[in-house]
């Protein structure tokens, strides 16, 4: 059975573009008759409101959309960080590096001659295990990582040259990303995973992680941004407008819908809707993949 989640990071208010995607996972997860769960990925501290994530919770649920299992906040979650890495060095996966922002500008800035693009190069690989009085980064295998995405076919990329060796914990103690989410989707037993294609590049470094922990990978789906009508990003300048300005505007939850629910190929045009009325339309055939841009008249 699909277990699909939304997973938004509690910084500002889900704009339209985020509120696509947490419709998409759910009508993935509704229209082949499995589940859906929501998770604040609240670990990197001072960024991470809760207020924040309880209105995002709030929108999320007066479009319909509500998690079949209690919210999850990652920051609550540490233990199982923990005891992820502890894991990953025992099985000598993961090593200290003790590099300073300084030490990693200039590796940036250094001329690659075959493009290794700002790829973290692997300075501190030999460093013997200092407990977590270290940052740790992950030992990455060489080669591609090739993966089928629902909506963009197979993909394939290198994440040693992406990235390179990814940062799994900091010196502060803080986790980072790629850790949490990968714990988290294991832990929670995700199958489906659907999220802006901005996130796509990190995908085969989070299934390296997932190779490493022994962890099943679940089926991905990238998809296409909303834009501001300049094609720009949907920042904060661009209007990243939250339920409650679009409200404001007159737009409610349902004509919120009906666009939503057209721009992911489930009405022939925008009419408002309820969620539940998309989930027999939905087809990621029917998906299109390009960016599109936000209405107008909702600027
Ligand atoms: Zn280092």
């Amino acid at each position: 059975m699909t277990l699909g989640r939304f997973a938004p990071s509690p910084t500002g208010l889900l704009h339209l573009g985020n509120l696509r995607t947490a419709l998409a996972s759910w009508l993935s997860a509704r229209a082949s008759g499995g589940r859906w769960i929501l998770r604040m990925e609240d670990v990197d501290g001072p960024r991470c409101h809760r207020d924040l994530g309880e209105a995002q919770v709030r929108d999320l649920a007066a479009l319909g959309l509500e998690s079949d299992e209690p919210v999850a906040w990652q920051s609550g979650r540490s233990a199982h960080y923990r005891e992820a890495l502890i894991c990953l060095h025992e099985a000598e996966r993961i090593y200290p590096c003790t590099c300073t922002r300084k030490d990693l500008r200039v590796l940036a800035s250094a001329p690659h001659p075959e493009d290794g693009l700002r790829a973290y190069p692997g300075r501190c690989r030999a460093r013997p295990w200092a407990g977590f009085e270290q940052a740790l980064r992950l030992r990455l295998p060489e080669g591609t990582v090739a993966w089928g995405d629902r909506l963009l076919g197979t993909q394939e990329d290198d994440p040693a040259l992406l990235t390179g060796d990814p940062l799994l914990f900091r010196r502060d103690g803080c986790f980072a990303y790629h850790l949490a989410v990968v714990v988290d989707d294991g832990a929670q037993a995700v199958t489906e995973v659907v999220r802006g294609a901005d996130l796509r590049s990190v995908t085969a470094t989070q299934i390296r992680l997932q190779e490493a922990l022994g962890l099943p990978r679940p089926a991905y789906a990238h998809l296409g941004l909303v834009r501001a009508p300049n094609g720009s990003r949907l920042g904060k300048r661009a209007g990243a407008l939250g339920l409650e300005a679009l409200g404001a505007r007159g737009i409610t939850p349902e004509t919120c819908l009906g666009w939503l629910g057209w721009s992911l190929g489930c009405l022939d045009r925008p009419e408002p809707c309820g969620a539940g009325e998309l989930i027999p339309a939905f087809d990621w055939a029917r998906v299109p993949r390009r960016d599109l841009p936000l209405p107008e008249a909702w600027i």
